[in-house]
């Protein structure tokens, strides 16, 4: 059986109201994803009746919220297929996440002149981080360039590998394109030269099934809002073996295991990597979120946003001077366009006026921009409580703003 969208719908409270007298129709799914009603409720239960700081406590409360806490670890873990729960680290989202591992892991394994490869799509939450280190290790870093259809080039890859690579850090898929990349064979290619992966899964992992021990990437990182989860939650899943070597990066409560004016020992895996008190109820609502992702079939999901995409494009397509940056082979239902000479800001405010959310910019990602020599793009970000009318009152959005504009 097939996805029941009407149904699903209802399942995420903010899709039926109006905005300037029109249904919303919110295609702002890659910046952040809606939250489906046993999300909202997990939160308010947690708040109204089950709040209590995790880990410290001997008492009901603190156990029970400890108790859901570690569950929702589980819950990732088995999500993504992680072997041990303790490879699962909470932080604040994608981006703490790959901060955490360009502390940490660059702290220990990068020193001068060695080099870090990143891919020229990356968001700058994949970049800065990098760019950090490097300033602080005096490392270099180099960039895998992309093809005119907004894919990489595994050749040029190839040949950035070297014996002083320490790690490459590449998204699995664009946010501003919609590319799916061969993170498998990126992978692959990085272990025959030794060298650590990290997959910034944030655009992946609520589209597609991630299988971390299938990729056997080493970092996997993504963040609970775009998931259908709280803000201020994020996942680091990282192979043991590494995440054990590796120093804390802050310090704090949590994550010691004995603390003296002299010497401070720390917590084992996880706890080392969660300084301070965490965001616990978001990440239970995270949990929660995953399993009502689990309850929908994630093959279902993929299926039906692919059949969107393709609509999308062919509809976008017909629409006279729009280009559509972003024609991967392998893509998720992102449409990142541009009309005419139309300033994508100038398109944007058009289509909210008509009740249509979608994001314009640079999407974070302006060394991208640069390469497509644009100053931003307007982006339609797709997902499964998304439907086709919806696609057609952007489409007829698209053309009544080209009207007024051009
Ligand atoms: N990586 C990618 C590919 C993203 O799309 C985003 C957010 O848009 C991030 C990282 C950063 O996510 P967050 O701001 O939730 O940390």
């Amino acid at each position: 059986m097939s996805l029941d969208i009407q149904k699903i719908r209802s399942d995420f409270p903010v899709l039926s109201q109006t905005v300037y007298g029109k249904p919303l129709v919110y295609f702002d799914n890659g910046a952040t994803t809606q939250k489906p009603r046993v999300v909202i409720d997990k939160l308010t239960k947690l708040y109204t009746e089950q709040y209590s700081s995790i880990h410290r406590g001997v008492h009901f409360l603190s156990e029970q919220a400890t108790e859901m806490y570690e569950n929702a670890r589980k819950t990732v873990q088995t999500y993504i297929n992680a072997e041990y729960s303790q490879e699962i680290i909470f932080t604040s989202g994608a981006t703490g996440s790959i901060n955490a591992v360009a502390f940490s892991f660059g702290e220990k394994y990068v020193k001068e002149n060695d080099e870090i490869i990143v891919s020229g799509m990356e968001h700058h939450s994949n970049i800065v981080p990098w760019q950090m280190l490097c300033e602080r290790k005096k490392a270099k870093l180099k960039v895998i360039p992309l093809n005119d259809t907004g894919e990489l080039i595994i050749e040029e890859y190839k040949k950035l590998l070297n014996p002083r690579t320490k790690i490459v850090a590449v998204n699995h898929v664009s946010n501003a394109l919609g590319t799916i990349n061969p993170v498998k064979e990126i992978i692959e290619i990085a272990h025959a030269a030794n060298v650590p992966v990290l997959i910034d899964g944030a655009q992946a992992i609520q589209h597609m099934k991630v299988d971390v021990k299938e990729l056997d990437c080493d970092f996997y990182v993504f963040s609970g809002h775009k998931v259908y989860g709280p803000t201020g939650i994020g996942v680091l899943y990282g192979k043991q073996k590494l995440l054990y070597n590796m120093p804390p990066y802050q310090g704090g409560g949590d994550m010691v295991d004995c603390v003296t004016f002299e010497q401070t020992t720390y917590n084992e895996l996880p706890f080392k990597f969660e300084a301070g008190t965490s965001n616990f109820v978001s990440a239970i609502g995270l949990g929660t979120a995953l399993d009502y992702l689990n309850s929908l079939n994630l093959e279902k999901i993929a299926s039906y946003e692919h059949e969107i995409l393709e609509y999308a494009t062919k509809k976008l397509q017909k629409i006279e001077g729009l280009r559509i940056y972003g024609n991967a082979r392998q893509k998720i239902a992102i449409l990142s366009f541009l009309v005419d000479n139309i300033h994508p800001y100038d398109m944007g405010m058009i289509l909210d006026k008509m009740g249509i959310a979608v994001r314009t910019g640079t999407h974070c990602t302006q060394p991208l921009m640069d390469r497509f020599e644009i100053e931003g793009t307007i982006r339609a970000s797709i997902v499964f409580y998304n439907t086709f009318e919806e696609i057609d009152k952007l489409a007829e959005g698209i053309l009544r703003a080209k009207t007024m504009l051009s």
